[in-house]
């Protein structure tokens, strides 16, 4: 699998240099993300080096000196598995992954300027790494994310002898079991800073931030072949002398799956022609992206569990017997909610782009403009639930900025979720209405329909969230069936 992905298909290094794939230019980000995604659906663990390699190339790109360029890009960027140097990114310590300020790991200079590093990571990813980032507060630096400096950890010095930094044991993880996991202590590790010395937190975050599209993009991949597998199981699988496919229950579930899968692709694939367009220097797409990747990762990875446990119980038994592969499915998708950002701290990030970020402005508008591209009049009741939630959500987040803390927060994982459902509403409608245009009917419009009214229809608490009318449409969206106008009818309730 690694040859299929660092060296056949590139995924690591096509966004930063031409030739890949036969590329002429650099790979948009776009086509490595839905590459990745169709990889996800296959293997999960191995997609943290690929990211994590990839993440690497890029922070040095920006902020390495070009003594570090030229010597670890080439590596980086490699598809041939002799050169290829995997790198990845140790920051958690005992004392915390979500207050990275609480580090303790310290960078001393020596007396002919070499830095070196003692202290202790607590997680550290690809454990097989050639190259690490890392996070150390060079002496006398102030406490908390300020004082932190960015380092380049190689495994191997230049004169090829090992550095000064043990893997003390593996974890022994719930899922990614197929990616090595640490904890590992540098005593007296040679170190390269990377970028300003006083920056180092605020690099991370950078980097951070695109690996959470990353995750997000994963966890998209797991409820796709979810759903697969549980379509394929529905269909022939008999219970009560029908096929499962056809119990209205089950049939609500898996349309659920489905709805829940193309609104997750949908969010990550537009997610990445945004980065595509912040790295071509579009301020708009660089303020969008500032609240698209918390958000988007904040939901998917959670949805995600719920997918997969879904699926689990759709195989019955078997799904719970590690011959299938539910098992593995269901234990990888619990990592994307933990790491890199746990599901509190990505949707407080959120919250952060909203008050400080003009978050909700930019994304509104992008919503807004989705929305208005949607000229089919069957689509307009929910053009207008759309903007009913936008404006909910708009009158929610007034005067956040001046609200306690205490009171603030208990309400950023409730505007999250409906900021995602809007985002992922907004843009399924938009495509609807394109695929419309384009002469190729009317299944994703009546897709973004079934996912809007599933998500944001206010409704009891005990109305399920589809119709039995709706539930019908589920063979016909999942076989990609020719679908006509007809169909919008049945999502007024
Ligand atoms: C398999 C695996 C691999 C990993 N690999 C790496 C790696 O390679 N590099 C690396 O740096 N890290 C890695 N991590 C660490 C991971 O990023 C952290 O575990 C994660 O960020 C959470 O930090 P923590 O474990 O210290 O939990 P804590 O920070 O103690 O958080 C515990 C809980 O408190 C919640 N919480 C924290 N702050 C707040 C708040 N302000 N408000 C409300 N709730 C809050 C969190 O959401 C979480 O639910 C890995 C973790 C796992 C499980």
């Amino acid at each position: 699998m690694e040859e299929i992905a660092f060296g056949r298909f590139g995924l690591a290094a096509m966004a930063h240099r031409p030739g890949v794939l036969g590329f002429p230019e650099r790979t948009p980000q776009v086509v490595k993300y839905a590459l990745s995604y169709l990889f996800a659906q296959s293997e999960f663990g191995l997609l943290c080096p690929v990211n994590m390699t990839d993440s690497c190339a890029r922070m040095l790109g920006a902020f390495g000196s070009e003594e570090l360029k030229a010597r670890y890009l080439p590596h980086l960027t490699a598809t041939d598995p002799d050169t290829l140097w995997q790198g990845t990114q140790w920051m958690t310590e005992r004392t915390g992954g979500s207050d990275v300020g609480a580090s303790t790991t310290v960078a001393r200079q020596d007396a002919d300027g070499q830095w070196r590093l003692w202290g202790d990571k607590w997680f550290t990813s690809v454990a097989n790494a050639e190259l690490a980032l890392t996070l150390a507060r060079p002496e006398g630096a102030p406490a908390g994310t300020r004082g932190l400096a960015m380092f380049l950890v190689p495994k191997h010095l230049p004169d090829g002898s090992k550095n000064a930094w043990t893997i003390n044991r593996l974890k022994d993880k719930l899922g990614s079991r197929s990616m090595a996991t640490g904890e590992v202590t540098y005593a007296g590790a040679r170190a390269w800073v990377v970028g300003d010395l006083g920056s180092g937190f605020k690099q991370m975050m950078e980097m951070v931030n695109g690996s959470r599209l990353s995750n997000a993009m994963r966890a998209a991949g797991l409820m796709r072949r979810a759903l697969l597998e549980s379509l394929v199981h529905a269909r022939q699988r008999v219970a009560f002398g029908q096929p499962l496919i056809e119990l209205p229950l089950l049939r609500s579930n898996l349309l659920g799956m489905l709805l829940d899968a193309e609104a997750a692709a949908a969010v990550i694939l537009n997610g990445a022609a945004l980065l595509d367009r912040r790295e071509a220097g579009s301020a708009e797409a660089r303020a969008l992206a500032r609240v698209w990747t918390p958000l988007a990762k904040y939901w998917i990875t959670l949805r995600a569990r719920d997918v997969t446990a879904e699926a689990m119980n759709v195989r019955g038994g078997n799904g719970y017997v590690e011959e299938w592969v539910n098992p593995r499915l269901l234990r990888d998708a619990y990592l994307g909610a933990i790491w890199e950002g746990s599901a509190n701290v990505v949707a407080l990030d959120v919250q952060r782009a909203i008050v400080k970020d003009r978050g909700l402005e930019v994304l509104a508008a992008f919503v807004g403009e989705r929305l208005a591209r949607v000229a089919e009049p069957a689509a307009k009741p929910l053009v207008d639930l759309a903007r009913a939630g936008l404006e909910s959500v708009t009158r929610q987040c007034a005067g956040w900025a001046a609200r306690p803390a205490a009171e603030r927060e208990l309400a950023a994982r409730p505007v999250a979720d409906t900021l995602y459902h809007l985002l992922a509403g907004s843009l399924l409608l938009a495509e609807g209405q394109a695929l419309r245009e384009q002469g190729h009917g009317f299944r994703k419009l009546l897709s973004a329909g079934l996912y809007l009214r599933r998500w944001l229809e206010p409704r009891g608490p005990a109305s399920p969230p589809l119709t039995a009318r709706q539930v019908e449409w589920l063979e016909p969206l999942a076989q990609w069936r020719p679908i006509d106008e007809s169909a919008l009818a049945d999502l007024e309730a």
